[in-house]
This record gives structure tokens, C-alpha cells and sequence, in this order.
């Protein structure tokens, strides 16, 4: 781990500068977000063999048939989230590698993190303790339940498309917090980000976009 830290190359601080400045011309302008993904390691979340396609701007295979999800998805959806100002608690649906976890990790107070797959979730938590992040909880659920025990949420966002956005999680959203998720069947998914009011939702649809889908039940 401390030898893939150190990488050169590929893996340096200089790649991941050459990323961000590709995020900014994608249009990304927080500049939090961009400092966060430039001092992540992000070729450590991903198998050995594809260390060196880390930082390109694709998905890249995680196992378990899931992806790790494109650098400006990562980088978009933060941004989304974060846009009405900082947060407390934020809520993941989709842990996968771990990636956006950390991400968010640095940017907000605490996060929760759910996945549906068990080995998913252990490879990451246990990742993220010997990156030192440890301010997120995990846990192996369904992540259309929620995590109620935590709720509300000032945040909430899924790296998974559900055909509508799971009601639990509307429920677990707190007054003024924002949701930020894919919406809608394979070929056919938006990017929604969703502000709850005093009277109700604002639902914004962002732009098209391929996830994989929100499946429900757990695998162990
Ligand atoms: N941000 C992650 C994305 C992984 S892909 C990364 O960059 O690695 C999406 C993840 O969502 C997968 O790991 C998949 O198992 C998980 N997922 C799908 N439906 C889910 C559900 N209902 N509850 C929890 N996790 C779910």
C-alpha cells in the first residue's frame, strides 16, 4: 500500500493535476472539489492491473460486475451537492471502491456510507482507515431503506440508478438538504439533484447520464 502510494509516473500528483485541469475545462469550478480530487490517491482504489488507466475520464471495472464511477461524475455530483453551501451529515448509496466516499469525506462533516455488495463495502472500509479517513460509517444494506438511524440528512447521494427515486430516502432528507442522484432505466438515466422545502421537492434534472442500475436486496 505505502509503495502504491508513493507510485510515480502514472500515479504522481502530477497526473492528477493534469485530471483537475481536464475537470475545469469539463466545466467543474468548485474549487474545493477540484483541490480534494487532486490530492486523492486514485489509482489505489482500483485493481493493480488498471493502475495506470486511473486517471483517465472512464469507469473502470471494480469487480462484482460494478464500476467505479468516471473522475467528472465524481467531480460533478460533489459539486451539485455541495452548491447550497457546506454540510453536516451525507448520506452514500453505492460505497463500490470507495472513491467518492473519500471524496466526500473531506468535504463534509460525516458521511454514511451503504453498499449492497459485503466484499464491496469491507475492501473500502477498510481502504479508506489506511488512507486515514475515518470519519465514515458503513454499513451492507439495501441503501433504498436509507439509514434511518442517522437521519435526516443534509445530504444524500447514489452512484446507482433507481427507475424513481426511492421514497425512504425523500423521507430521510432533511429541510433545506439536497439529493443528488441518476434517475430512470438503462439508456434512458438523468442526473437529478433534488432540494427539500419547507412544502416540498424541487426537483432539478442536470443532464444525461449511464450508471449502473440500483438494485434492490443485498449480496453477500
Ligand atoms: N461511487 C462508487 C460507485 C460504484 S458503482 C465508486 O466510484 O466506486 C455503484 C455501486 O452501487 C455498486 O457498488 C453497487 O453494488 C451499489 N448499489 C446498487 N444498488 C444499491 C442499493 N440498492 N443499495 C446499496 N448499494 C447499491
Amino acid at each position: 500500500m505505502k509503495q502504491r502510494l508513493q507510485g510515480a509516473g502514472m500515479t504522481s500528483r502530477r497526473t492528477r493535476e493534469r485530471m483537475v485541469s481536464r475537470l475545469r475545462e469539463q466545466g467543474i469550478t468548485n474549487g474545493k472539489v477540484l483541490a480534494v480530487m487532486a490530492e486523492t490517491p486514485r489509482h489505489v482504489f482500483v485493481d493493480e492491473a488498471l493502475e495506470s488507466r486511473a486517471y483517465e475520464d472512464n469507469a473502470l471495472p471494480i469487480g462484482h460486475n460494478q464500476t467505479i464511477s468516471q473522475p467528472y461524475i465524481v467531480a460533478k455530483m460533489t459539486e451539485l451537492l455541495l452548491e447550497s453551501g457546506p454540510l453536516g451529515k451525507v448520506l452514500e448509496i453505492g460505497t463500490g471502491c470507495g472513491y467518492q466516499t473519500a471524496i466526500l469525506a473531506k468535504l463534509v462533516d460525516q458521511v454514511y456510507s451503504v453498499e449492497r455488495i459485503a466484499p464491496l463495502m469491507k475492501k473500502a472500509r477498510d481502504l479508506l482507515w489506511e488512507l486515514d479517513i475515518k470519519t465514515v460509517g458503513f454499513k451492507h444494506s439495501d441503501g433504498g431503506w436509507g439509514w434511518p438511524e442517522h437521519a435526516p440528512f443534509e445530504g444524500i447521494l447514489a452512484a446507482a440508478a433507481p427507475a424513481e427515486i426511492p421514497e425512504a430516502l425523500l423521507q430521510q432528507l432533511a429541510v433545506g438538504g439536497v439529493l443528488v442522484m441518476p434517475v430512470g432505466r438503462e439508456g434512458k438515466q438523468t442526473l437529478h439533484r433534488v432540494v427539500r422545502t419547507e412544502n416540498g421537492f424541487v426537483d432539478e434534472v442536470i443532464e444525461p447520464v449511464t450508471f449502473v442500475p440500483f438494485l434492490s436486496g443485498v449480496a453477500s
